[in-house]
């Protein structure tokens, strides 16, 4: 039997290979998009709260701010296509997106299925030939002249191409399909992989308070938290926003944008906890908060500290809050010192929270490490090192925090990819 042929293959069919099949095909390519699913677009599917944050609004240098892990490599792909095409891709779809907080863009119908429902329809109408429930096993290489010759399916079916774009996403979330596949077919073709680890994912502590539920299900707002090192020296400038105590530890938006800097600190130091610091007045300076507490406990001089700052600060945490700054919560105004004030006012600027780690790659949104950037031509995102091997999206050694920066790397490495792969069909 003859093998099939291709001028570009696509593997994966995620927001990276969607894209990477779109510019492709639009410069003229014969592309074939294989993805093991059922379907398409299943991560993208359940992303942003099933809502689909397709992109962010935000101007470049601040996304580029938002994606800690190698995040000015994308200034290359973002000269090709950025966050404004992606707006203008969709809205020409007739795709209405909204802007929400920081920048935040969703389809106005609050549903991922109309995007990831309109990106397909965009490919199939590009004449590319969609094949699913099709897994790849092998990338082949013509290693005697450094390029790519094409695939081999796990069916043992041969699919030739110059072309190949590897859009197969990390080894977060495998049930979507992104179970690491991607990693062994850029390692044999001389690539390096750096480190896989989980980010974007919530955080494991063993402290008392957490191990005996005491304050499972409170969520707080608007407090910052911070990732300290061995000496209780700030790691990185502290995250502000909400979060959530769970039977494990704590999740939220703010712990998940921590939880790299955990894994980061805990392999660094060797350490088996690494210290965070919670503050629960982000705004205000350790004496005003002296100052408020005072001024709370003089207006009411007969009543029990605990019945006077019930509503100044969650009252679940209260009892707690007394125990570590040794206050007694039955003592009246008159009855405490002024070091118990300022201890009190500095377990609520700096609420020391004992990090294990976090949850598995598995159950983290996003993976961080992948094929290195460094071997890879950023305004093509072909390898240096394979003809005609292109990589985008998830794979790679980017991460972005949750809020639409790793969904805008997907299809902007994906564009860039495709569009350089259909471009070497004219060389
Ligand atoms: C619950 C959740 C919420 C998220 N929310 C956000 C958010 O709000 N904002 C944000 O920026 N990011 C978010 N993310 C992350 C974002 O969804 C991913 O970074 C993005 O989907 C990665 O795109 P990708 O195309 O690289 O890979 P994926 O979307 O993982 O797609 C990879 C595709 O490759 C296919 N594949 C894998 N191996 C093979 C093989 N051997 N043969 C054929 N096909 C194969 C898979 O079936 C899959 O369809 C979220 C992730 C999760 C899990």
């Amino acid at each position: 039997m003859k093998n099939m042929h291709a001028d570009v293959i696509v593997i994966g069919g995620g927001p990276a290979g969607l894209m990477a099949a779109v510019a492709a095909a639009e410069y003229g390519a014969k592309v074939v998009l294989l993805d093991k699913g059922s379907k398409l677009g299943r991560k993208l599917a359940i992303s942003g709260g099933g809502r689909c944050n397709v992109t962010n609004r935000a101007d470049v240098e601040e996304i580029i701010a938002h994606i800690p892990g190698n995040g000015r490599f994308m200034y290359s792909p973002f000269s090709v296509f950025n966050n404004e095409d992606i707006i203008q891709f969709f809205e020409n779809l007739g795709i209405k997106l909204k802007e929400e907080d920081n920048g935040r863009m969703f389809p106005v119908s609050d549903k991922a299925i109309t995007v990831v429902k309109t990106l397909i329809e965009k490919v199939q109408s590009l004449k590319v030939s969609i094949r699913t429930r099709t897994e790849v096993n092998e990338v082949l290489y013509d290693f005697s002249n450094s390029k790519v010759k094409g695939v081999q399916l796990v069916s043992g079916e041969v699919i030739e191409a110059p072309n190949v774009i590897i859009a197969v996403g990390g080894k977060s979330v495998p049930h979507t399909g992104s179970t690491g596949d991607g990693y062994p077919w850029a390692k044999k073709a001389g690539h390096t992989i750096t480190e896989l680890y989980p980010t974007e994912v919530p955080i494991t502590a063993n402290d008392r308070f957490i191990k005996n539920k005491e304050l499972q299900g409170l969520s707080l707002r608007n407090v910052k938290l911070s990732v300290l090192d061995p000496k209780s020296k700030k790691l990185v400038k502290g995250h502000v926003g909400d979060m959530i105590f769970t039977h494990f530890g704590i999740s939220g938006p703010i712990v998940l944008r921590c939880s790299q800097y955990v894994v980061k600190a805990k392999k660094k130091y060797q350490v088996k906890a690494v210290p965070l610091a919670l503050d629960l007045f982000p705004d205000k300076h350790v004496d005003t908060v002296i100052t408020e507490i005072e001024s709370l406990l003089v207006e009411q001089p007969k009543k029990a500290v605990k019945n006077v700052l019930n509503s100044w600060v969650p009252e679940r945490l209260l009892p707690l809050l007394f125990k570590i700054s040794d206050i007694d919560p039955l003592m009246i105004q008159p009855e405490i010192s002024k070091e118990k004030i300022r201890s009190l006012a500095n377990v609520v600027k700096s609420f020391h929270i004992s990090a294990t780690g976090t949850l598995s790659l598995e159950k983290a949104f996003v993976t961080g490490g992948g094929v290195s950037v460094k071997e890879l031509q950023p305004k093509r995102m072909e390898s240096k090192l394979m003809k005609g091997l292109f990589f985008c999206g998830e794979v790679l050694d980017i991460h972005g925090y949750t809020g639409g920066y790793n969904i805008t790397v997907a299809f902007s490495t994906g564009y860039t990819a495709g569009q350089a792969a259909a471009m070497n069909m004219w060389e």
